[in-house]
């Protein structure tokens, strides 16, 4: 019996968190066939000798759902491992898109795309209609948001709904359920969502009941870091009232007043867990939750717009601060008032603002001084005052400058990361290292973008050993694909889909460090979608096998 492809003699991680077994994969029909001792059947092989085998990885936060029109191979995705990725997160489908719902939800692209990008779509039938004519390079689980949704029926104007306005909201939050969202997701955080009560957001959430499939409701609780608890227990008594699954996004609590608080969230949720409620959460796996380049956070938005490419604002900068009456002006108002207003708004401390940017590496002779220091160290190091050294490193490392917010406690991370029923999500959109740039980055670029899940294989697992590579692995793939309810995907097992992940264990982990975050990590070495490969060779295929995960569909 021969195979559509044979992948020989790899340590095969199956997705249950079991220790890997030596054995060859037999793949047929875009699905796993055989797994065994199958060497000498024909067809086509790949040789994984000393490499491992592992079902692709499930992205449960991600944010693709307008790149992957324009870039339907996201590269920045693929290159990870990932073969699947959940969309739609914080509230924010692309769907239903009109001029009035891209005004909330979209102003980030609006503000730095010259042209209206080819969003040629209304509703979420629509939506799903263009990227299956056009394909994707990985699958796609598709959730329906409530921001979205709530922006088409109020605007950006963030006020309690009336009894009609209810009504439609409903209405348009069923119609995305209808065309196939696996759940529906809330961003609360963000208008006009804020308004938005624990009653609204049941009402929505109890929709679910009416869709077989639709799976779970997550959210971008009300408030990641003082409030927190609170947050996660609003949300936690909307999931009670509407009687559906709930799941927590990017869980993580920065700053030092905050410390210790993910650990109490981790442990209540488990204990909620222990009770049978169903209850799971993501995170991004790295110190600081944000897109924190330090300058985005300190600088006022007229002398740093986040919005650009931060190559090209930082030489603007530099070419600024040679200007000793600008760099005065500057190290002055830092003194007084050491966040930008957008800072404040994003959460971020200013009484805290110094301890919490760390000099991840810098060149000039100022620069190597302080490298690995907190900017209040480094001052304290040399003599001066934070905001003045700050503007000192801005001025002499320009785009060298990595310097980014670290406002999370290892205790914290560790307590996250060693959670079993906590999965990991980029909170990116797909894109690729020659995009630099590009309007749908709709953020600054991150190393997470392109390294989220190699991290976690090498970094953190492998080498920290903050949990096996096997649970891991589990996270990656049969967790995820049981939180979503993804049949026969996040498992190697015969009638399984195929996609596979081969990577080489000692060798993954990311490329990208906060000063040049555009770096498709090591170690993998082969991604398959369906059965089809995507990534062979360190070569994109450019081939394009991925499905959109509706409900109901394997
Ligand atoms: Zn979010």
């Amino acid at each position: 019996m021969s195979f559509d492809l044979l992948i020989t003699g790899g340590l095969v991680y199956d997705g249950s968190g079991r220790r890997p077994v030596k054995a060859d994969l037999g793949l047929r029909d875009g699905r796993v066939a055989e797994i065994g001792h199958l060497r000498g059947s024909g067809g086509p092989s790949l040789d994984a000798g000393g490499l491992a085998v592992a079902p692709g990885f499930i992205d449960t936060h991600g944010h693709s759902d307008l790149s992957v029109v324009v870039n339907p191979v996201a590269e920045s995705q693929v290159a990870q491992g990932i073969t699947t990725e959940v969309f739609g997160h914080c509230g924010m489908s692309p769907f239903p898109l009109s001029e009035r719902s891209a005004g909330a939800i979209f102003h980030w692209v609006k503000a730095a795309t010259p042209g209206r990008p080819p969003f040629d779509w209304y509703g979420a039938q629509d939506y799903f209609k263009k990227v299956r004519r056009q394909g994707i390079g990985l699958n796609l689980v598709p959730l329906q948001g409530h921001l979205t949704a709530r922006a088409e029926v109020v605007g950006e104007d963030d006020r309690p709904l009336t009894d009609d306005e209810l009504a439609r909201l409903l209405a348009l939050i069923d119609e995305g359920l209808v065309a196939g969202c696996r759940g529906i997701t809330s961003g609360v955080f963000y208008p006009p969502s804020r308004s938005a009560d624990a009653a609204e957001l049941a009402a929505c959430a109890r929709l679910m009941h009416s869709h077989p499939g639709a799976a779970v409701y997550t959210a971008h609780v009300r408030d990641q870091d003082d409030g927190i608890q609170e947050a996660v227990e609003e949300f936690l008594d909307v999931g009670r009232r509407a009687g559906v699954p709930v799941h927590v996004s990017h869980l993580g609590v920065g700053w030092r007043a905050n410390r210790g608080k993910a650990r109490r969230v981790v442990d209540r949720l488990a204990a909620l867990r222990s009770e049978g409620f169903p209850v799971t959460a993501d995170v991004l796996p790295y110190p600081n939750k944000g897109h924190f380049w330090a300058p985005r956070v300190v600088l006022p938005e007229e002398d740093y717009d986040f919005r650009k490419p931060w190559r090209a604002q930082a030489i603007t900068l530099q070419i600024r601060l040679a200007d000793p009456a600008f760099l005065e002006a500057l190290v002055a108002r830092l003194e007084a008032e050491p966040v930008c207003a957008d800072a404040a708004k994003w959460g971020v401390r200013a009484d805290e603002i110094w301890d919490a940017i760390v000099v991840e590496e810098a060149r000039s002779a100022l620069g190597r001084e302080a490298t690995g220091l907190t900017v209040a160290d480094a001052a304290a190091k040399a003599g001066t005052t934070p905001a003045r050294l700050f503007v000192g490193l801005l001025k002499d490392d320009g785009p060298d400058l990595s310097a980014v917010v670290v406002n999370t406690f290892p205790e914290d991370e560790e307590a996250v990361l060693a959670c079993p029923f906590i999965s990991f999500g980029t909170d990116s959109t797909a894109t690729r290292v020659e995009d630099e740039g590009s309007p749908l980055e709709l953020m600054q670029a991150h190393p997470r973008m392109y390294g989220t899940f190699p991290r976690v294989l090498g970094l953190l697992a492998r080498d920290k050993g903050l949990l096996a590579v096997e649970e891991a692995v589990r996270r990656m793939t049969s967790l995820p694909a049981s939180i979503y309810g993804l049949a026969n995907r996040g498992t190697l097992k015969p009638g399984a889909w195929a996609d596979v992940v081969v990577f080489d264990p000692a060798a993954v982990g990311e490329n990208g460090t906060f000063r040049c975050p555009r770096a498709y990590p090591r170690g993998i070495e082969c991604v398959l979608v369906n059965g089809v490969p995507v990534l062979q060779g360190g070569r994109f295929t450019g081939e394009l096998p991925g499905r959109l995960l509706t409900r109901g569909v394997e």
